[in-house]
């Protein structure tokens, strides 16, 4: 589910979920702060399985707050895409899953740790401020 996340105290904000237009998703390390992009190979989502590259966006210069093209630069670093087995639905007659990445033991392409994350929950803490707590907008791509 898209939603992007809101810290009640800083400036902090994540958008979860997958992105149609761009064709990616973004995760963050919990560490380091650093955000990436997970470029996936359709632009509507991953498949099954698919192991997908870690990039780091790089905006040309910062004169409008979003730049037309971001380049994505891969970090060498990739997840894999999971499916979620308790998630089954049909599409017609075929059988469905959602599909999550599993970053347990994907190191930070910047710092190691291994503390990325895709998003957050309703009412956690937030990781920048440590003080506020995060409220979730769902947003539709
Ligand atoms: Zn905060
Ligand atoms: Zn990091």
């Amino acid at each position: 589910m898209a939603n992007r996340a809101y810290c009640s105290k800083c400036k902090f904000e994540f958008y979860a979920g997958h992105d149609h237009h761009s064709g990616s998703s973004s995760c963050l390390c919990l560490q380091c702060m650093a955000v990436f992009t997970c470029v996936t190979k359709s632009n509507w989502g991953p498949n099954f399985d698919e192991v997908v590259p870690i990039c780091r966006t790089v905006r040309r210069k910062r004169k409008k707050k979003r730049d037309r093209d971001p380049k994505q630069v891969p970090t060498g670093t990739t997840v894999v895409a999971c499916r979620d087995e308790e998630s089954k639905f049909m599409i017609g007659e075929e059988i469905s899953y959602l599909v999550y990445y599993d970053f347990e033991s994907v190191p930070c392409p910047d710092c190691d740790s291994e503390s990325l994350v895709a998003g957050f929950d309703e009412e956690c803490n937030c990781p920048k401020c440590k003080v506020g707590h995060l409220t979730l907008d769902p947003i539709i791509y």
